[in-house]
């Protein structure tokens, strides 16, 4: 009988021990997909028998005695990321038929080391919400409610390890999607400094922003996933030769002397009072811990990151997503003998209402006359919210935040309100405008539903918030509480 819940670092011990084997692990997990999929609706594709494949082959591996953390052990992979051979949708009807040719450069690392591959999750298409609600297919459920949204767009990531349909998943994170649906599911989430993990292979949304990163049970995990998918990747321009600590490294309790700094600006109107409670508790936890917490810190740019993500994202979104012809790749509208119908059917089809959304954002605000006043004020206003981080950071090792402002919202609360969604990565997306990397965790329940803290850090810092995060982890109980469905 396989214990559930179960982590990566527990499953590598019975493993190790031969008192599990990868198929046996494997298939539990597509049981557990079987009982749980038609509640949750997490997954795209689900890959069994690739999956019992690799199981067989970490088996082998692990009976020579050749087994890293992650061989034999179970992931989902978010369907923005190429799978060889698998299709990879991104959640849109554009790209419901593209089977990639080639393996994004996180799946290959994954891939090295023995890891199984049984699913890819359903997302917001192109990565486009914070809800997984505008999937092409359908609506990912939280498992603490199923009436309630997940977050998004990593929801069916999040949902996946938080139902137990897998030991771990990868996620995107662009403004928010792997941390806010990590809070909304009560999963640990981290999104590392822009450049700490390749993006190729990974579907393009809005290229300075996006990052990869784990979704997973504890902290433990999400250090040994990032010590297999970090690391500079010459197929990225943008990838940093920065050498690779072992994360796990700096999984300790001692918090004494570190420095920590509450921005009043992500304490926002609007935010719900269990969510605020639950955060002051976690913050007071830390000060326990022997943190030094300073509760009056001021990054007075904070309010302006959103209107700016929404001008840098759309604008970047609209270029990236220019390929979409019918002539390259995924769907293409064939009733006509006109070019011009062909491309204008082609995406009037292939794309949802989010994504035509963002499109039309996009090229107004690159249109000439207007690019000024829009792109190149929203990338000055990056500079000075970079500048901000950079200057607390002189001060204090982590900042603290809320993850996201409200509790689990009810599906269908915001679709018809696109600022609403927008505003539920108010606390998250400053961090992607500054390149940092930020961890969501556990911070308690209210209502019944998932609260996440966010720890950030400066850039290549992820070794602070791992320890912080690890250090509370160790001295709270909220990750054990599991969603049961
Ligand atoms: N919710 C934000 C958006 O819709 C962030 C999405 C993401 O991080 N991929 O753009």
């Amino acid at each position: 009988m396989i214990p559930q819940p179960l982590t990566i670092h527990e499953a590598h011990e019975l493993l190790k021990a031969k008192k599990l084997s990868s198929v046996e692990l494997t298939k539990a997990c597509l049981e557990r997909i079987r009982q749980a999929e038609p509640k949750v609706h997490a997954l795209v594709t689900i890959t069994d028998e690739l999956a019992l494949k690799q199981a067989q082959e970490a088996d082998r591996l692990i009976a020579k005695g050749d087994s890293h953390p992650l061989t034999g052990i179970p992931v989902i992979i978010k369907d923005n990321m190429c799978t060889k051979g698998i299709p990879t949708t991104c959640s849109s009807r554009m790209l419901q038929n593209f089977v990639p040719p080639y393996d994004a450069t996180v799946v290959e690392k994954l891939n090295d080391c023995g890891a199984v591959t049984i699913g890819k999750a359903n997302m917001d298409e192109f990565a486009m919400g914070s809800s997984t609600e505008h999937s092409a297919f359908f609506a990912t459920h939280n498992p603490w409610d199923l009436t309630r949204v997940p977050g998004g767009s990593s929801g069916g990531s999040a949902v996946a390890v938080a139902a137990e349909e897998t030991i771990y998943a990868l996620g995107s994170d662009t403004g928010g999607s792997i941390r806010q649906p990590a809070g909304f599911c009560s999963v640990v989430g981290l999104k590392p400094t822009y450049g700490r993990v390749s993006r190729y292979g990974l579907v393009a949304f809005a290229s300075s922003l996006d990052q990869i990163g784990p979704l997973t049970k504890d902290v433990t995990d999400c250090a040994i996933v990032l010590n297999a998918i970090a690391g500079y990747d010459n197929r990225d321009s943008t990838s940093v030769p920065e050498p690779t600590p072992d994360y796990t490294q700096c999984l300790t309790t001692d918090l004494k002397g570190l420095r920590l700094g509450i921005p009043k600006e992500y304490f926002v109107e609007g935010m719900q009072a269990e969510v605020e409670k639950a955060l002051k508790a976690a913050i007071k936890r830390l000060e326990e811990l022997g943190a030094k917490v300073d509760w009056e810190v001021s990054l007075p740019h904070t309010p302006y990151a959103l209107a700016a993500y929404y001008i840098i994202a759309p604008s970047e979104a609209s270029a990236n997503l220019a390929r979409y012809d019918g002539v390259k790749y995924g769907f293409s509208y064939v009733n006509t003998n006109s070019m011009w119908e062909a491309l204008e059917k082609t995406r009037q089809f292939g794309f949802g209402d989010e994504v035509k959304r963002r499109i039309m954002l996009g090229t107004y605000a690159l249109s000439a006359g207007y690019y000024d006043a829009y792109y190149l004020k929203a990338q000055k206003v990056r500079t000075l919210i970079r500048r901000e981080f950079d200057q607390a950071f002189k001060q204090y090792d982590a900042l603290i935040t809320p993850t996201s402002p409200t509790l689990p919202f009810r599906i269908g609360e915001k679709m018809d309100d696109p600022l609403q969604m927008y505003l539920s990565d108010v606390c998250t997306l400053p961090i992607n405008i500054a390149g940092l990397p930020a961890i969501s965790i556990p911070a308690g329940f209210g209502d019944g539903l998932p609260i996440g803290m966010q720890l950030i850090a400066k850039p290549f810092g992820e070794e602070a918030i791992l320890k912080i995060a690890y250090a509370y982890e160790q001295a709270t109980e909220w990750h054990k509480r599991r969603a049961g469905v």
